[in-house]
């Protein structure tokens, strides 16, 4: 079997580190490239961490394809750059496999229109962790029978969006399953702004954001004398590789745009 080549942006952060030890250490993938946002001409091994890993930095992704043989894009960057690198990546013809989580519906409108042009699959993940795939679905089930539900999310305080993107895609997905409903009392009434979190059709979602934490979500149910709260927790950024490794594996299968791992995991 040919190796799926692979190029990651955003090699030195949390996650990319992570990718680039999952991608040298799986036999069947090979690392062409990565893209950051400095560090032009030099090797990635020439930086601290990276040793063992011979492959050159660019600064600019077009620039990168042009010289660059690669079968998929891993990107673990910022949500701009996020989505200029999948936009870039699929005008060549390579499939993105994007982790990056803060995307607005119309980019992920675009890129799936994008995807249907070019016949090239995409996917995007905001949560690669299995366990909180699995979460989202059985959220979904839960929300077919208990109309009122809030989200606790818990992350680190380095992270740039709120709420998650996992809580977002959770509170859509169990929005699939419930009738929209206004939650609490009719005339609560918040004396201090924000108390009652975000308002995803009715649904409540409250984003914790402390050092210490990784990446958390509790889904609590009510309702009349009982409540159900489905928890997962990631404890390091290793608990994503596997989801990492089955996008790669499956894009490479796929001619079509997909949002959610929960898509691709029966
Ligand atoms: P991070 O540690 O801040 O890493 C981001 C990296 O991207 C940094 O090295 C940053 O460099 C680099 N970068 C910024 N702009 C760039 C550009 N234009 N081109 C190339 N590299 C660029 O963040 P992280 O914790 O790894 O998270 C990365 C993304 O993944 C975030 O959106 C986060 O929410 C998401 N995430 C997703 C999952 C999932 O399961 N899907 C899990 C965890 C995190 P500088 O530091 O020099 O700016």
């Amino acid at each position: 079997m040919d190796k799926i080549k692979i190029v990651i942006a955003g090699p030195r952060g949390r996650m990319g580190r992570e990718a680039v030890q999952l991608v040298l250490n799986t036999g069947h993938f090979a690392l062409q490239a990565v893209v950051d946002h400095k560090f032009e001409g030099k090797m990635l091994s020439d930086l601290d961490g990276f040793t063992g890993a011979d492959v050159p930095i660019y600064t600019d992704l077009a620039n990168c394809l042009e010289q660059t043989e690669a079968d998929v894009l891993i990107d673990l960057t910022t949500p701009e750059a996020g989505m200029h690198h999948a936009r870039t990546a699929l005008s060549y013809g390579v499939r993105p496999v994007v982790g990056t989580t803060g995307f607005s519906k119309e980019d992920l409108k675009e890129l799936e229109v994008t995807c249907r042009e070019k016949e090239k699959g995409c996917i995007i993940a905001p949560n690669f962790a299995l366990g909180a795939v699995l979460m989202m679905k059985f959220s979904q089930m839960a929300a077919r029978y208990f109309s009122d539900v809030e989200i606790i999310e818990l992350h680190h305080d380095q992270k740039l969006d709120a709420p998650s993107g996992t809580a977002v895609k959770t509170a859509e997905m169990m929005a699939e399953a419930r009738e929209a409903k206004e939650q609490g009392h009719p005339d609560e009434k918040e004396t201090l702004a924000g108390a009652r979190g975000a308002d995803y059709e009715g649904m409540r979602i409250h984003s914790v954001r402390l050092p210490g934490l990784i990446a958390h979500q509790q889904v609590m149910f009510g309702s009349d004398g009982q409540t159900l709260s489905i928890r997962h927790d990631s404890y390091n950024r290793a608990s994503f590789m596997s989801g990492v490794k089955l996008a790669v594996e499956t894009v490479m299968k796929a001619d079509l745009f997909v949002y959610g791992l929960e898509n691709i995991m029966e």
